[in-house]
């Protein structure tokens, strides 16, 4: 008979594997850090780049905070404090909920966070690298948490020498960010590139955050949708038919505040505006689709911009309808056909 062979993973290994599903390159550390920033109540969101993320990724926040002990916590891999049941899963509003962020982030790059919750004296000041706890301190500190995150991949070559250019991986940041940006027009955001001032989002309605986004041009060009059932509630803007560009830009959904991507809602709009484009072409959208989340499941994909959901055909029609409902109220189409 040989020696047993089957033994559990040490946690820094079985992170950094982890951590392959959940961060993919910069901009998915971007995506996690400011959605826990938007889960810990903040409303004003600072995000500092340099190198496209490859050298220094930190975001700045005033919500929350945590307890020292909290702040050890976070790190851990599946700690979390916003699911507690089985339950919660079907209640959630939360933007995370794995916890398996910040542990997967501790375990590929050198992490320092600085957290103090609001009330406490002091904060919390912790050093990380390789999942490993280099400093943990009482440290002065601004109420809210900063987490930065430097030389991502640095234990992990493979990874780093994978990661594109500084133009393209500066792209995805910017599409996170806008992203998350467009879902939380409540919230200040300002994003710092290599020590320049990139875009500086002032707290506003959804129709100013689109505008300040997309430029000035589009104060003209938004037509507000917005219907409701008991069970699902759309609304948002579409733009005019002049808005509609012949590259795929300028297309978002939101499921309960969530970016989704949906090629078959994606249709459904398209289909909306029928003969009002021409074939080539995209229509501009922000669109936001509220629903039971007991009706949805967010747990298909780690970085969750895939849901299922129930009642995908009604949900299908009742968008399309929608925004032909709003075209016509806008004049741009007639709404006769509203009902069919
Ligand atoms: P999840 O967001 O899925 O819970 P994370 O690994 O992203 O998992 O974060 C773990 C926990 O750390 C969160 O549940 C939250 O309690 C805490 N946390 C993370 N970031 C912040 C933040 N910016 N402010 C306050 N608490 C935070
Ligand atoms: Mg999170």
């Amino acid at each position: 008979m040989t020696d047993n062979l089957v033994q559990l993973l040490p946690d820094a290994i079985a992170n950094q594997i982890a951590a392959g599903e959940v961060i993919q390159r910069p901009a998915s550390v971007v995506k996690e850090l400011v959605e826990n920033a938007v889960d810990a109540g903040a409303d004003e969101i600072n995000l500092i780049i340099k190198d496209a993320g490859k050298t220094l990724i930190q975001v700045i926040d005033n919500g929350c905070g945590m307890s020292e002990t909290d702040a050890r916590m976070s790190l851990e891999r599946h700690a979390t404090s916003k699911l507690r049941t089985a339950e919660d899963l079907f209640t959630l509003h939360t933007m995370g909920f794995r916890g398996e962020a910040l542990a997967s982030i501790v375990a590929i790059a050198q992490v320092e966070m600085k957290t103090r919750r609001a009330p406490d004296e002091l904060g919390t000041r912790l050093v990380v690298e390789a999942s490993e706890v280099i400093t943990q301190e009482p440290a002065a500190a601004p109420p809210g948490t900063s987490i930065a995150v430097r030389n991502l991949f640095y234990n992990v070559p493979a990874r780093r020498n994978f990661l594109k250019s500084d133009s393209v991986e500066l792209r995805h940041i910017r599409e996170e960010y806008i992203r998350i940006a467009l879902a939380h027009p409540s919230v200040r955001f300002e994003l710092h590139v290599n020590d320049k001032l990139d875009l500086s989002l002032t707290a506003g309605n959804l129709r100013q955050r689109i505008i300040a986004v997309f430029g000035k041009k589009y104060r003209d060009l938004l037509v507000p949708i917005e219907e409701s059932t008991d069970v699902l509630s759309i609304g948002g803007y579409v733009g005019k038919p002049e808005a509609a560009r012949k590259s795929k830009v300028g297309q978002f959904f939101f499921i309960n505040d969530r970016y989704i991507r949906s090629s078959y809602l994606h249709h459904a709009v398209t289909m909306a505006y029928d003969e009002l484009l021409s074939k080539d072409s995209y229509p501009f959208y922000v669109i936001f689709l509220e629903i039971d989340p007991a009706r949805i499941d967010v747990n298909v994909h780690p970085t969750k911009q895939e849901i299922k959901f129930e009642d995908e055909r009604l949900i299908y029609n009742y968008l399309k309808a929608t925004i032909r409902h709003g075209l016509g109220r806008a004049s741009i189409m007639p709404t006769i056909d509203f009902e069919s």
